[in-house]
């Protein structure tokens, strides 16, 4: 079966994908078959045609991610590698933290990266994002890397 691979000139991401008989129909009736990949804070949309060349493709930005969106620019790869690890668990008394970020802070087990966190705690990559940065500044937290094999 034919395929389309796209590389997506925002991120670099390369997208491979197989296109159905829904996908097909539509191509042959419409001359023009759009195909969106999610992409964290855009989205890759492709517009290929029956012969699956691709016609156009057009970068969107994502409303919802932008909405929670941190001051720093990052990638959801990105927080798969980042684990925030306790590093000074005595800078917590007499920090006022408020209810979200004790709750991103008793996730915090030197394991989980930053998007494990948010997924537990069902805020958002930003909001768990702006919050270890916070944590950081106030010299409780640190973000390292993951390590290999870990
Ligand atoms: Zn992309």
């Amino acid at each position: 079966m034919a395929r389309i691979r796209i590389r997506c000139q925002k991120c670099g991401k390369v997208e491979i994908y197989e296109p159905d008989a829904e996908d097909l129909r539509r191509a042959e009736e419409i001359g023009l078959t759009p195909i969106s990949f999610h992409h964290g804070d855009h989205v890759l949309v492709v517009y290929f045609d029956r012969n699956l060349h691709i016609r156009r493709t057009t970068i969107y930005k994502s409303v919802e991610e932008e909405r929670a969106r941190p001051s720093v620019s990052v990638t959801g790869a990105f927080l798969k590698v980042r684990v925030p690890s306790i590093v000074n668990p005595s800078a917590i008394e007499g920090t006022g933290l408020k209810e979200d970020e004790k709750a991103v802070l008793s996730l915090i087990d030197g394991r989980r990266s930053i998007s494990e966190i948010a997924m537990a705690s069902g805020l958002s990559d930003g909001e768990v994002l702006n919050i270890l940065m916070r944590l950081e500044k106030l010299g409780i937290v640190r973000v390292g890397r993951r390590r290999v094999g870990a």
